[in-house]
């Protein structure tokens, strides 16, 4: 069955031009894939590296010949699809992240009240672009590499750990998870708010990843936060260092200090996840960090709020090898934050929150759900209320597998059956 297609595209009958494959006859039907340049991309350049293809038009949108079909009626692919595959989740078409003002601060950030943020944040945003930020997964195909795999398989081209296809366990049809990421200690401070968002959680058979900053879980009353979370049967994650979201930009001895101090809340907590702050990264960054963790999960299918100046993200729905050999668990849906600069109501928001995940239960991926446990973010009435809602709508679908984010990256690892240690050497 033909696959999809991510855009404009259709069987035409082709005429011989430049820019056309070598091999390829007159008058044979082929497949032309038009990709707009601004799908994952800023530039027209970068959309033509993603797909290593042909450009027979444009300025603005490029038309690539991917597959013809012989007279035999077999499918003949003409680009390197696991390559491309493996482009888009390294991200190695975009030339890296731009940080934004609050990390080029000489203080931290994430240290001012919220309501100055809140200030800031109208003004920012009120001169940002916010797409696809806001509309995210964007209606115009984000799961690319989803798509691509389905080419592969229809083509019969040969797959690498990257372009294959797993399956969940127990003939799950989608995998749905919670996170929390934990800016500051204000929840430790407010412990009554854990066991508020543990009970509404466990009510729906959920159990998720508590992603803490090192720096600000070492006080009394944080480590109590954090055994209570363990009590409850919640996984213990790691983000980032102080949540200042200059870790990745230091090097040298600056860098290591940062390292040294991550390693021991690690080893502390028994920590196997991270998730970097802001969602930060680069591939030296999470070669690092590969060698302290099993699994990441700091990169959004496609690009979030915080990394919007930059157009990334690894365009699946589904967990995958990344850098360092380290499992990928990507943020398949927006962040509950997205919320202050999407423009909308918390109602709306999370519908479609919920509409968004259906989509990817539909395609058989991984929900990834995230809240931040600070008042002016998830910790409020209004807040959890829809958050019950949507969670209670998503777990009636049948066929779901709800698990741990630690749970899901060990099933991973089994069905991709690549070797890694995840804390005791360096990975390639
Ligand atoms: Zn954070």
């Amino acid at each position: 069955m033909l696959p999809r297609p991510i855009s404009d595209a259709g069987f035409y009958h082709l005429e011989a031009g430049p820019g056309f494959p070598k091999g390829l006859k007159d008058s044979m039907p082929a497949i032309f894939w038009a990709i707009p340049s601004k799908i994952h991309s800023n530039s027209c350049d970068n959309a033509i590296t993603i797909l290593q293809g042909s450009p027979v038009a444009g300025p603005h949108t490029h038309k690539f010949i991917l597959i013809s079909m012989d007279s035999d009626g077999k499918a003949r692919i003409h680009f390197d699809i696991a390559g491309t595959i493996e482009g888009i989740l390294l991200e190695h078409y975009h030339d890296g992240l731009q940080p934004t003002i609050e990390m080029r601060l000489p203080f931290n950030y994430s240290r001012i009240p919220p309501w100055i943020k809140g200030i800031a944040r109208f003004f920012r945003t009120s001169n940002m672009v916010h797409e696809p930020a806001v509309d995210f997964p964007s209606d115009r195909h984000p799961e690319v590499v989803d798509w691509l795999r389905n080419v592969a398989d229809w083509t019969q081209a040969p797959s690498t750990v990257r372009s294959r296809s797993f399956s969940w366990p127990n003939g799950c049809k989608a995998a749905l998870t919670i996170s929390h990421d934990v800016d500051t200690d204000w929840i430790f401070n407010n412990a009554g708010w854990i066991d508020r968002i543990c009970d509404l959680e466990e009510h729906f058979g959920l159990q998720g990843a508590w992603y803490c900053v090192p720096v600000y879980s070492q006080s009394k009353t944080a480590i109590a936060g954090i055994e209570r979370l363990v009590s409850r049967g919640c996984e213990i994650g790691c983000h980032g260092y102080n949540h200042d979201a200059k870790w990745p930009l230091l090097s040298g001895q600056r860098f290591e200090d940062r390292a040294k101090a991550v390693q021991v809340f690690r080893d502390r907590w028994k920590v196997r996840g991270f998730r970097s702050e802001w969602l930060w990264r680069t591939p030296p960054f999470l070669l690092t960090i590969a060698r302290l963790f099993d699994y990441d999960t700091s990169v959004p299918t496609v690009s979030s709020f915080f990394t919007s100046e930059c157009r990334n993200g690894c365009g699946t729905y589904f967990p995958y090898v990344t850098h360092g050999n380290m499992i990928e668990l990507p943020l398949t849906l927006p962040m509950d934050d997205d919320v202050h600069a999407s423009g909308l109501g918390l109602e709306e928001f999370w519908r479609l929150q919920v509409e968004r995940a259906m989509r990817i239960i539909d395609s058989g991926g991984l929900v990834m759900l995230s809240l931040h446990v600070q008042p002016h973010q998830a910790a409020n009435n209004a807040t959890l209320q829809a958050v019950e809602k949507a969670i209670g709508e998503l777990v009636a679908v049948p066929g779901l597998w709800i698990a741990r984010p630690d749970r899901i990256a060990d099933w991973v690892r089994s069905q991709l059956s690549m070797e890694h240690t995840g804390c005791t050497h360096e990975c390639d």
